[in-house]
């Protein structure tokens, strides 16, 4: 039967009477391509099955989550057993020094780690605690890196020549809003001015290393090497939000691949193998701040609970033990973005293709991307048209040109050459969709 999401689009239409928007997170709605969401009934390994009995090779994973593929037979059973042990207990378990502890040896810049349940509570806490330590108010991140939806870092650069934040939501105040600077990814010039001019006042500087939610944007030869520079000669704090890249470009993140260490990391996605958790740690100076070790408070009912950490550990484990996955991840990845490019080519499109490790990214612009304002270049109408195409031939890419594409350990190199032949049938309709834009 021919591809149809006549049970999505009724169940989206009844999601709406409940929750707004009919999702629990924006980017699910599709808003960004237009159309309707798969409602999913369930996924293994690299596929995803919706309601209306349609297939899927998954490039989402969750938004990055299920590196192992979905429903991966060891976590699922490590995940039985846990739940038979009761689901959560609000008092401490070996679990979550075991999952500290996998977190510790990967990451070793991370000496001490608090367990929270989402990235967005880690950007929020590790803020607090960079504030307390330096005893200063303003914080820097960069235009087009996403951090979580707290107050703080829901913000955007001021228009012209202030360079102080303004909401990016309506509901942050103004206040907050101005105790966060906005400067370029990849602009060393610009983080250069505002240290210049703010550098006493700044507590920390807050990046992802690897950009993931503008698309995939890479940092520029020297860049971090110079950011970790700037954050030390100023006396700031340099926070690495690896809650995306962590696990995901290298078993050890980001921070192992260019080698900088950072003061303060937060993780999130892979360290809960699909279970919500979100972690923060770094220098045991600074995380023997948080309470009770130290004043500044910090907690969760939920925090470290059993099923997650479980799931967790499970997955760490199988990472580690596992030997060449990461080079595996890394060679399917870039035979997956060698044959997308391939199959662009032939129809005349020369787009960006970014890939570290088992991420990747593609833009839909002749002219390289190395910031928001670059990414933003991108035919956003083309890529939409690419988008709908792959979903109609059973591929499940991001449904927005400003996020990042996920290989699990479980595509299989068919599945990589079905997604290939995909791209030729999208770029066909890319094609079609240029001459009738004409
Ligand atoms: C996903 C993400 C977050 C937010 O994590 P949630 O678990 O969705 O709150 C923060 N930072 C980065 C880099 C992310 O990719």
């Amino acid at each position: 039967m021919a591809f149809h999401l006549n049970k999505s689009t009724e169940a989206f239409n009844e999601a709406k009477q409940y929750i707004p928007g009919g999702v629990n997170s924006p980017v699910r709605s599709f808003r960004g391509v237009g159309g309707t969401p798969p409602f999913i009934a369930r996924a293994a390994g690299s596929r995803l099955y919706d309601i209306d009995s349609n297939q899927y090779i998954d490039y989402v994973g969750s938004w990055g989550p299920m590196i192992l593929g979905h429903a991966h037979p060891a976590v699922v059973e490590a995940l039985v057993q846990a739940v038979s042990n009761g689901t959560s207990y609000g008092a401490p378990t070996l679990l979550e020094t075991t999952l500290a502890k996998l977190v510790q040896q990967a990451v070793p810049s991370m000496e001490l780690i608090r367990m929270v349940n989402s990235g967005t509570e880690a950007t929020m806490s590790v803020l607090r605690l960079a504030r307390a330590y330096t005893k200063r108010s303003k914080i820097i991140k960069f235009i087009g890196c996403y951090h979580g939806h707290h107050d703080s870092l829901l913000v955007k650069a001021g228009s012209g020549a202030a360079t102080l934040g303004v909401p990016d939501s309506p509901g942050v105040s103004a206040a907050v809003a101005g105790g966060t600077i906005s400067v370029n990814y990849n602009d060393l010039a610009g983080l250069n001015e505002v240290f210049t001019q703010y550098g006493e006042e700044i507590a920390a500087v807050i990046i992802e290393p690897v950009a993931g939610n503008m698309g995939m944007v890479l940092p520029q030869e020297g860049y971090l090497a110079a950011v970790r520079e700037i954050t030390q000669r100023y006396g700031s704090l340099l926070i690495f939000d690896e809650v995306m890249t962590g696990f995901r470009v290298a078993y050890s993140g980001a921070q192992s691949v260019f080698g900088i260490k950072p003061d303060l990391t937060c993780l999130g996605k892979i360290i809960g193998g699909g279970l919500p958790v979100g972690a923060y740690g770094g220098r045991q100076d600074i995380m023997e701040l948080i309470s009770p070790a130290g004043p500044v408070y910090q907690a969760g009912t939920l925090s470290g609970n059993p099923l997650a950490m479980t799931a967790g550990i499970t997955t760490l484990t199988l990472l580690s033990q596992t030997p060449g996955l990461y080079e595996k991840l890394a060679e399917k990845t870039k035979t997956l973005c060698a044959g997308i490019r391939a199959q662009g080519e032939k129809y005349g499109f020369t787009l960006q293709y970014h890939q570290l490790g088992a991420m990747f990214g593609m833009f839909f612009t002749d002219q390289p991307v190395y910031d928001y304002e670059s990414a933003k270049q991108s035919d956003i109408g083309a890529f939409n048209t690419f988008f709908h195409e792959m979903l109609k031939q059973g591929v499940y890419m991001a449904p927005s040109q400003f996020e990042a594409g996920f290989m699990s350990a479980a595509h299989s190199e068919e599945d990589i050459a079905a997604t290939i032949a995909a791209s030729g049938y999208a770029f066909a309709k890319v094609a079609e969709y240029h001459k009738n834009n004409k």
